[in-house]
């Protein structure tokens, strides 16, 4: 079947998110991504992949603002399928290819989407939940063949976008869920494109970067921070399924530009062969999503000449701080705020903006911000201020020249006998201990003082816990000294490598009560 493009026109005034994405390079021959299998993909075959999957989801009923969710492999075609919904006037809704079953029926009931897209392996299990919804399945293979890819190549490859006004959505990414249940944070076409375009201009991202992307596209930080940046500047990106050593290495002297959590780094720093030789025709290396810790930072300087450029965001804010490209990239900080992103650390309890160098609630503004959390209009209203601030829930303090540092989220605070203890203070002295190659410090019930600190360590030939005690106890006040401390091989951590202190809290909760 062929179908004729749609003709409806894009208003260039109307601020889409794909005029800033796909207008400027829609018919470029140049390469927008390599592959892993040596394949190249132009942004004109890029686009018209887009165009033939929009007039597919056209012609099955997608009406502006009906949302499609996909778990799938990472291939380029998911990728197609995120703009093709935008540019069809839908709303994208990616879900991590990790969730189960059970938890992917939780987002199908809760954002009813139209379609939804994902491994045929699975399909089978969500016929009822989908069929008693509404919603219509879509296979495609984790490597993007199969019955989406074939249907869509009868289609045309031209399709004008429909129109959509800033505001309205273009993606719905659930929260990671750590206490909880996952919210799903709805972002507009100009939180979208406003991060995209600030970043590149604050990262000086040109057509002539190639972007080493080995991070998830169902994440913010892989589908709009990676892939928004370098559309917007007609990059390229080498695309590869994930982060592995052995595929990254061969890479990287191809790259100007890379993004990574910070496991990446520490990973390339566990590598002999990891040298100044393969980062020669590198331009900047780019961290968020997780602390990177400061002595990771001086590492990759000394081995590589590069300082890693660390950034902070959330999924539902995108990006707010970035140290600067030109000038001090301060390690251990996440910058300074984004232009049009305002930043403000407040105290928890009266709302009041604190002194310089004060811990307090780190809340966010700019056209960034997300819409609000999907059905829940009194939880987005209790995550805001009358002000129109976000209270992201992290801990945070700027310095005198405006540089923030994170201390945690606010939920790892640990109180114990009325007094708050930072764990990140804890977490920085315990690694300065040899052997130490990590360490988490939580806080758990304890009988007498409410919550007491316990310290996970990880380090083969570690510290005694002897040792460890001696070494922290004339550092830091007796009531912050761990009660407990525990050994692992390695800490808990998500895909985007942060650490799990929740799962971390429910194993101990029981070691200091007896
Ligand atoms: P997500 O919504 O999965 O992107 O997670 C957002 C959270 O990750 C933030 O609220 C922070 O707690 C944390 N985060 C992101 N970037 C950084 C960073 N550079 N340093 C420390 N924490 C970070």
């Amino acid at each position: 079947m062929v179908s004729e493009p749609y003709s409806h026109s894009l208003n260039p005034m109307t601020n889409h998110l794909i005029e800033y994405l796909l207008s400027p390079h829609e018919n470029s021959s140049n390469t927008f991504l390599k592959l892993q299998n040596g394949d190249s993909i132009s942004f004109l075959e890029f686009n018209q992949q887009i165009n033939r999957i929009a007039n597919y989801l056209i012609d099955k009923g997608l009406q502006p603002g009906d949302r499609l969710a996909l778990q799938a492999g990472k291939s380029w075609q998911s990728l197609a399928i995120y703009l093709a919904t935008v540019k069809a006037g839908g709303v994208f809704l990616p879900l991590n290819s990790a969730y189960t079953v059970n938890e992917i029926s939780y987002f199908l009931d809760d954002a009813k989407p139209k379609h939804f897209v994902c491994d045929p392996a699975v399909s089978g299990e969500f016929e009822s939940i989908t069929q008693s919804a509404g919603c219509e399945l879509i296979s495609i293979n984790a490597d993007g063949s199969g019955e989406l890819s074939d249907t869509v190549s009868n289609f045309s490859g031209q399709f004008v976008a429909i129109p959509r006004s800033p505001d309205d959505l273009a993606a719905i990414l659930y929260t990671s869920g750590t206490t909880g249940r996952s919210k799903g944070a709805m972002l507009s076409h100009k939180n979208l494109w406003s991060n995209a375009k600030t970043l590149c201009d604050v990262w000086r991202f040109s057509s002539q970067d190639t972007l080493l992307h080995a991070l998830p596209v169902f994440h913010t930080h892989g589908l709009f921070v990676a892939t928004n940046t370098c559309l917007v500047a007609g990059a390229s990106m080498i695309f590869l399924p994930r982060f592995s050593i052995d595929e990254v290495l061969p890479h990287l002297p191809k790259a100007t530009t890379m993004m990574g959590v910070p496991t990446f780094y520490t990973r390339l720093l566990d590598t002999a062969e990891f040298n100044r030789n393969l980062v020669g025709h590198i331009r900047l290396f780019i961290s968020g999503s997780a602390p990177l810790l400061a002595e990771t930072h001086i590492q990759f300087e000394a081995r590589t000449g590069h300082k890693i450029l660390e950034r902070y965001g959330m999924t539902e804010t995108n990006m707010n701080t970035s140290n600067p490209y030109e000038g001090d990239r301060r390690a251990g900080t996440v910058g300074l705020p984004l232009p049009g992103t305002s930043v403000r650390v407040v105290s928890p309890d009266t709302g009041e903006a604190l002194a310089v160098g004060d811990i307090g609630s780190i809340e966010v503004k700019g056209d960034n911000v997300f819409e609000g959390y999907l059905e829940m209009p009194e939880k987005t209203a209790e995550e805001f201020t009358a002000d129109g601030y976000f209270i992201t829930g992290d801990l945070g303090m700027l310095s005198e020249d405006g540089y923030l540092t994170i201390v945690g989220r606010g939920k790892d605070l640990i109180i114990s006998g009325g007094f708050n203890i930072y764990p990140k203070e804890i977490e920085l002295i315990l690694d300065e201990i040899e052997g130490v190659d990590e360490s988490a410090v939580i806080g758990v019930p304890h009988s007498d003082f409410g919550e007491g600190v316990v310290a996970v360590l990880v380090g083969k030939n570690g510290p005694t816990k002897e040792q460890v005690l001696s070494h922290i106890r004339d550092k830091i006040a007796r009531f912050k000294q761990p009660k407990d401390i525990i050994f692992l091989d390695e800490l808990p951590r998500n895909t985007m490598g942060k650490v799990q202190k929740n799962l971390l809290r429910e194993q101990f909760k029981s070691i200091l009560l007896n």
